[in-house]
C-alpha cells in the first residue's frame, strides 16, 4: 500500500541542518554523530530509501520558516523579523525543491499538476506499465513532492499568490503562530481582514486551505468563508488528550466542520500529540503506537467512514527519533498501521484509503 505523507520540512531540514534526504535516514544519522542537530531536531526519520521500503509515493513538502520571536538559537537560522525576510527565506526554500528534484529525478519529482500526479502513480502502482515508467523503476521509484506553504508569511501581498502558484505551490496554512492572516498556535485570535483577503486569491486560483495551527476561532472562520478545498495536514484530536489545553489541536467543532467539507486530517505520530504532558526529552517508551491508531479511528467513527483521515508525519519538523512511539524507527514502519488497523476491523481498501488512496484522492480535485 503506498503511503501519501502530508507535511515533512525537507527544505527547512535541508537548508538548517545539511540534511541529504537522497540517503538513508541511519546515514543521516551516522553523519549527525557528535553533533547537536539531535538536541535541537532529535534523530532523522527521513530518507530516500526508506520512502522506498515504506512505499512513501508523495509528501506534502513544506515552506517552512520561525517567526523570530519563537526563534531559539542560533543554529535555527530561518528566522525571519518581517514579511519580505519571509519572503526571501520561502523562495529559498523553493529553490531547494528545484534543485532536489532537478538534480535527481530518478528519486525525487515535483508534483504540480494532474498529469505529473498520474505519472507518478503509474510508476509506483505498475512499473512495467510503460517502458518509461519501467526506466524510472529500475533503481528504485521518484517519490513525488506537492508544496505546501506554512505559515504564509512571506506572502508579501495577495496579488502575489498567482507567482506561488506558478511555481507550484499547492497548498497554503495561513498560520503557525499567529500571523497576520489569523490567530495560530500558542497566539489565538480570529481571521483578519488581511487573512480574507489571502483567501479570496487563494480560491481563485484554486489552492488548498490548510487549517493546520489555526487558532480554533480562525479555523472555523474560515470554514464558514473558504469555498475551496480544507485540509488540515498535520493535527489531532484535542478530544482524545484529556487534560491538554494546547490550541494546537483539533477540536471537534473544527474535525467536524472539516467532514462536511469533505475534507482530509493528517494525524501525526509525535508523542506530544499522543500523551498529554509528554515533551521531548521525556522517555519515548512511554508512548506506544496505539494512541496513533485511536487518532486515525477518531477521525474514522466521527465520519463514519475512512475517506478523511490520513498521515501527516511532520517527522524532522522540530521532533525525530526519541520523540516518536515505539516500534516507529523511521517513516518506513508507519506501514505497521495497516496491520494495526485491520486489526481493529478495518477493511483492505480503507486501509489503503486512509495510508496513502484519500490524500491522493483530494489532490486530484485541487491539481490543475
Ligand atoms: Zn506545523
Amino acid at each position: 500500500m503506498l503511503i501519501v505523507d502530508a507535511h515533512q520540512d525537507l527544505a527547512w531540514n535541508i537548508l538548517t541542518f545539511g540534511r541529504d534526504y537522497t540517503k538513508s535516514a541511519l546515514h543521516i544519522r551516522r553523519e549527525e554523530q557528535g553533533t547537536l542537530y539531535a538536541l535541537y531536531n532529535d534523530d532523522t526519520m527521513l530518507g530516500w530509501p526508506e520512502y522506498q521500503s515504506g512505499q512513501v509515493a508523495l509528501i506534502f513538502a513544506t515552506l517552512f520558516v520561525t517567526p523570530a520571536r519563537f526563534c531559539t538559537g542560533e543554529w535555527d537560522r530561518l528566522c525571519y523579523v518581517d514579511t519580505l525576510q519571509a519572503n526571501r527565506m520561502y523562495r529559498e526554500q523553493l529553490d531547494v525543491y528545484d534543485r532536489l528534484a532537478g538534480e535527481n529525478p530518478e528519486k525525487f519529482q515535483l508534483v504540480r499538476t494532474l498529469a505529473e500526479l498520474e505519472k507518478l502513480l503509474k510508476v509506483w502502482k505498475n512499473p512495467s506499465a510503460s517502458n518509461e515508467a519501467a526506466d524510472l523503476s529500475r533503481d528504485g521509484r521518484p517519490v513525488g513532492l506537492v508544496l505546501s506553504m506554512e505559515g504564509a508569511e512571506g506572502v508579501r501581498h495577495p496579488g502575489e499568490l498567482e507567482e506561488w502558484w506558478e511555481r507550484g505551490v499547492r497548498l497554503i496554512g495561513p498560520a503557525w503562530g499567529g500571523t497576520r492572516f489569523c490567530g495560530g498556535t500558542l497566539e489565538p485570535g480570529p481571521m483578519t481582514a488581511e487573512g480574507y483577503a489571502l483567501l479570496e486569491k487563494m480560491h481563485e486560483l484554486g489552492f488548498s486551505l490548510d487549517l493546520s495551527h489555526m487558532d480554533e476561532l480562525a479555523a472555523l472562520q474560515a470554514l464558514d468563508f473558504y469555498p475551496g478545498q480544507i485540509i488540515a495536514s498535520h493535527g489531532n484530536a484535542l478530544a482524545l488528550l484529556k487534560g491538554s489545553e494546547s490550541n494546537r489541536h483539533l477540536t471537534d467543532r473544527v474535525i467536524h466542520g472539516i467532514l462536511e467539507r469533505d475534507g482530509m486530517i493528517g494525524l501525526v505520530p509525535f508523542n506530544a500529540f499522543l500523551k498529554t504532558g509528554w515533551k521531548r526529552g521525556d522517555r519515548r517508551e512511554d508512548v506506544h503506537i496505539g494512541p496513533l491508531v485511536s487518532q486515525i479511528d477518531y477521525i474514522c467513527q466521527i465520519a463514519g467512514n475512512a475517506h478523511h483521515a490520513g498521515i501527516g508525519s511532520d517527522f524532522d519538523g522540530g521532533f525525530g527519533l526519541q520523540s516518536v512511539p515505539i516500534g516507529i524507527d523511521t517513516i518506513a514502519d508507519l506501514q505497521k498501521l495497516a496491520a494495526l488497523l485491520s486489526e481493529k476491523g478495518y477493511a483492505t481498501d480503507d486501509i489503503a484509503a486512509i495510508l496513502g488512496g484519500n490524500w491522493i484522492s483530494r489532490l486530484r480535485q485541487v491539481l490543475p
